[in-house]
């Protein structure tokens, strides 16, 4: 896999330049985020729901080796088999010896980020095992061989005719087919015969409860339900940072999660699971991948506290415009740009700067992590490690200087401004100025604040030569 960093400005380009998509995203999107607005509205405990799920996120996180032993034991008794997974590598090993013990060739499985991780399609499929996503979401993008564009709705940047004509080359449906329901019945007719003859089937876990050794999976279309209960053999991938402590904790979670994602009081299906069903074998893969180097981050650690709802893309106008492809990595939008480069610095050290930095990820978190704080400590972190560009690096250290320099500060805008009202359209509006490729340049300003301060404001001492720089 190449190690060259993400180019995310020149892939949102390409997204930028298909208005029918651009369009359609952006307004899918935010129609979410004020969905989840107006249920917001409906819970006056809305605040107090969020301190809470962040202070036993906070508690949890810090007591992590404990609870996880303590589910371990618990699961245990309930009869799953608990294995650990350093890294994908690890992950996936130990699933394909699980399948393999089993002579298990094809896998169901629902949506799971930490699969998507640890790259397991591939690895499974070397070894014989077909696997077959069963979200619908999931499953388009499995078909068109692209990683999810966001982690509630993985095809949310696609629009109907994409669906119909990926459904036509792999199903032989009509490739005109415009309504949804058809397209949902296609994949409905498609995957029921696989999901009833599969081997194994695959879940994530939403939140696991260290008191009960048992794990929660929320789902919308109740496919995680048919993956983990058709086929008597059921792997369970979860992320070491799902835990809670008690059941008690979970109606927290419960409460916030459909509300933040999609704005509906609760998922479709919220499915227990307490251990494997009469006559078969349930094994939960617990996975690190990263997960205790990130939590011995002092200034990233919050972002495990993360239960991947979603509303911090929704809400952010940088992946709303620019679509979770082209951030390059499996997670994408404010959290991928804060989790990503805890994965590989080099390659995602410009998700961080993907960002407006306007708060609004930060407020709709529901489980209250800094996001937007975390994108600036990111950028400082990368330029102290060189990780930013030579030309912008060079160029933010200039500008540092000049900022740092009232009379030159000043000098060099009379002179932009001067610029911009004399100079032809050309000399403005070239390859040199990116930003001016979708945006006009602002018209200079006859008379700056500070011009205006001094001139209706100042007292004589603020103006004394000595206090002009
Ligand atoms: S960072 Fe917060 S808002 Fe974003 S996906 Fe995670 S929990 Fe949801």
């Amino acid at each position: 896999m190449s190690n060259r960093p993400v180019n995310h400005a020149r892939a949102a380009e390409h997204f930028l330049e298909d208005a029918p998509h651009l369009k359609f995203h952006d307004e899918r999107l935010w129609d979410m985020r004020q969905k989840r607005d107006a249920q917001m509205h409906m819970l006056p405990e809305w605040q107090e729901l969020r301190e809470e799920a962040s202070r036993i996120k906070e508690h949890t996180l810090a007591r992590l080796p404990e609870y996880l032993e303590q589910f371990e034991e618990n699961a245990k008794k309930n009869g799953i088999h608990v294995h650990w997974a350093r890294d994908g590598a690890e992950h996936n090993r130990i699933v394909g010896d699980i399948l393999k013990a089993h002579d298990a060739r094809s896998l169901i499985k629902s949506k799971s980020m930490v699969t998507e991780e640890c790259d397991m399609r591939p690895y499974l499929a070397k070894r014989g095992v077909s696997v077959t996503e069963t979200d619908l979401g999931e499953r388009i993008q499995q078909l068109d061989d692209q990683l999810p564009s966001h982690i509630v709705v993985p095809a949310v940047h696609k629009l109907t005719s994409d669906v119909a004509r990926i459904f036509a080359k792999d199903y032989h449906t009509d490739p005109n087919i415009r309504d949804p329901h058809l397209l949902a019945e296609a994949q409905r007719q498609a995957a029921r015969p696989v999901i009833l003859h599969a081997d194994a089937g695959m879940t994530g876990g939403n939140f696991v409860v260290a008191e009960t050794g048992t794990f929660v999976v929320c789902t919308n279309e109740g496919n995680a339900d048919l993956s983990a209960t058709v086929p008597n053999l059921h792997i369970a991938t979860i992320g070491i940072e799902r835990l809670v402590p008690r059941m008690a904790d979970l109606g927290v979670f419960i409460r916030l999660l459909s509300r933040s994602a999609l704005g509906s009081p609760i998922t479709q299906y919220t499915t227990h699971f307490r251990g494997p069903q009469d006559g078969g074998e349930m094994h939960v893969v617990l996975v690190d991948n990263g997960r205790s180097t990130r939590l011995g981050m002092d200034d990233f650690w919050t972002s495990l506290k993360c239960i991947r709802c979603g509303a911090c893309m929704n809400t952010c106008p940088v992946y709303r415009r620019s679509g979770g492809l082209s951030y390059g990595a499996v997670y994408s939008g404010p959290i991928g740009a804060i989790i990503d480069p805890t994965f590989n610095e080099h390659k995602y050290s410009t998700l961080p700067f993907a960002s407006t930095l306007n708060g609004s990820c930060t407020n709709v978190c529901p489980v209250k992590i800094d996001i937007h704080e975390q994108l600036y400590k990111w950028r400082r972190v990368l330029v102290q490690h060189r990780e930013m560009p030579f030309i912008k690096r060079e160029i933010m250290h200039m500008a540092g200087k000049l900022m740092g320099q009232p009379k030159m500060y000043r000098a060099a805008l009379r002179t932009t401004e001067a610029s911009l009202e004399s100079l032809p359209r050309f000399a403005l509006y070239n390859w040199l100025n990116p930003w001016g490729k979708h945006r006009e340049l602002p018209h200079p300003i006859k008379e700056t604040f500070h011009d205006w301060y001094r001139k209706n404001r100042a007292t004589p001492a603020a103006t004394a030569p000595e206090n002009k720089k």
